[in-house]
């Protein structure tokens, strides 16, 4: 249905006849961390997250896995492992 608060006649899947079902009956505002993030979306009522209804919510745990703003490092620590001698020595059982 179509949203009749905060994202006003965009489609949602939260709005029902008798309203916004989701917590608190409204999309919640982007939490400070999502600044420079491309999917915040600025609406007559503020900011707010074209993807999650309550953008903190996506930060309790660590980083936001949507945000578009942050680069995170991967280092890798692999050491090269000789397959021929890890066979020996997987055979004589060390
Ligand atoms: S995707 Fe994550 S970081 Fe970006 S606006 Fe939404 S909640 Fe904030």
């Amino acid at each position: 249905m179509r949203c009749t608060t905060v994202r006003e006649n965009q489609e949602c899947v939260f709005m029902k006849k008798a309203g916004c079902s989701y917590e608190g009956g409204a999309c919640k505002p982007i939490d400070e961390k999502c600044e420079g993030c491309n999917r915040v979306g600025v609406l007559p009522l503020g900011k707010y997250c074209a993807s999650v209804p309550d953008p903190a919510s996506k930060w309790l745990l660590g980083n936001c896995n949507l945000a578009t703003h942050i680069v995170v490092e991967v280092v890798e620590t692999k050491t090269k492992v000789n397959p021929l001698k890890a066979s020996k020595r997987g055979a004589r059982g060390k």
